[in-house]
């Protein structure tokens, strides 16, 4: 058999391994950013029952425009800052990932650039390498915010065909203001992406640039149901933009991209959003307590409004990290190589987070 050394792989993958944060079976999971609430039995049962309907229909291709879902995820969207949204705005694939690597086929490709801020999530250096796309990072501030007068030069300089924009910011926490986004779209020559995978967290008086998309033809601002709607498993994420670029993505997307399942699911899901989001405001303050607490032992803590936080400064980051697991605690490294990113828990997880900390940094 040949080995993966031996096939005539493209050259830029040689040697790259697939992404991923690793999967340990240990008591207390903080690593991914998920929802540490499953669903309810109810949640359950709405979901088992919309997906055993769809099942009754599956020898034929799914809905290849799912407009019911998008009408769905329009109307959550109307009722947290987007302003009469309609179906045609929305676009949804498998996670927000997907959605982004979408984004970058239509607008990327050889010869453009994709400009972003890091530190920043590290799955978009990857979207640019799949889609040939150059990979333009930015650094932000020593606090992690972005300064206007930098960001702007900078786009000057690359001329990007996308900029994106994560806020809050993965895995730093950072919101961006309102005024930072509209900076970057007034010089901004392409497509702005706002990936607001984590908005449904932000401390109040905090504003979600959907606000933005009535006056800016070419923003993006993509969004999760991973995260606060606790579906991380049934893989889906959407974008509300302007009717062209959804037209614009509608040419790459592979047909009958989202199955008759995940479209079901995810239907059934946003029918009961008021309940699946009802835990996030417990993992707000879950999340401000843990900022409070970390600084109160004297560590640098970002601010977050994101639902993990982003702490240091470590000389030796790993052993802090290899510390908390072999206490049963898994979390990230991730960023800068003196942070470390915890996930919020439950309040339960959280007390086995602190005091195998308070351990670690005792020994
Ligand atoms: N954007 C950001 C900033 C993220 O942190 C993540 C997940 N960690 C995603 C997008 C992708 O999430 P998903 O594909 O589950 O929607």
């Amino acid at each position: 058999m040949s080995s993966l050394a031996d096939l005539p792989l493209r050259d830029d993958l040689r040697g790259e391994r697939p992404y991923g944060a690793p999967q340990i079976d240990v008591p207390v999971v903080l690593n991914v950013n998920e929802n540490p609430y499953p669903p309810s039995e109810k949640i359950v049962a709405d979901i088992a029952a919309a997906v055993a309907e769809a099942a009754r229909g599956l020898n034929r291709y799914p809905d290849r425009e799912f407009l019911q879902l998008r009408a769905d995820l329009a109307a959550f969207l109307n009722g947290d800052g987007g302003q009469d949204l309609t179906a045609e705005q929305l676009w949804a694939a498998n996670g927000s990932n997907e959605v982004m690597q979408q984004l970058l086929q239509a607008f990327g490709g050889p010869g453009r650039t994709v400009l972003s801020f890091a530190p920043t999530y590290s799955m978009y250096p990857e979207y640019a390498r799949n889609t040939h796309t150059t990979w333009v990072p930015v650094q932000r501030e020593s606090d992690f915010t972005i300064d206007i007068d930098r960001a702007v030069a900078a786009i000057e300089q690359h001329q990007p065909s996308l900029i994106l924009l994560t806020s809050p910011n993965n895995p730093t926490g950072t919101a961006l203001p309102l005024d930072v986004i509209e900076a970057v779209l007034q010089v901004a020559p392409g497509i702005v992406v706002v990936d607001e995978a984590y908005a449904e967290f932000r401390r109040a008086g905090v504003p979600s640039a959907l606000s933005l998309l009535p006056r800016y033809d070419r923003l993006v601002v993509s969004r999760t149901m991973s995260k606060a709607f606790a579906l991380a498993g049934g893989r889906l994420g959407y974008f509300a933009a302007s009717p062209a670029i959804v037209d614009a993505v509608r040419i790459v997307r592979l047909p009958y991209h989202l199955s008759a399942i995940t479209q079901a699911a995810a239907r059934a899901a946003l029918a009961n959003a008021p309940e699946l989001l009802a835990q996030v405001d417990g993992l707000r303050v879950e999340r401000d307590d843990t900022v409070a607490w970390l600084r109160h032992q004297g560590l640098a803590v970002a601010e977050s409004d994101a639902n993990f936080v982003f702490f240091g400064n470590f000389a030796d980051r790993h052993s802090v990290w290899q510390g908390l697991l072999d206490r049963g605690v898994l979390i990230r490294e991730t960023g800068p190589d003196t942070w470390l990113r915890v996930s919020i828990g439950t309040p339960e997880e959280m007390r086995a987070f602190k005091s195998a900390l308070l351990e670690v940094l005792d020994a």
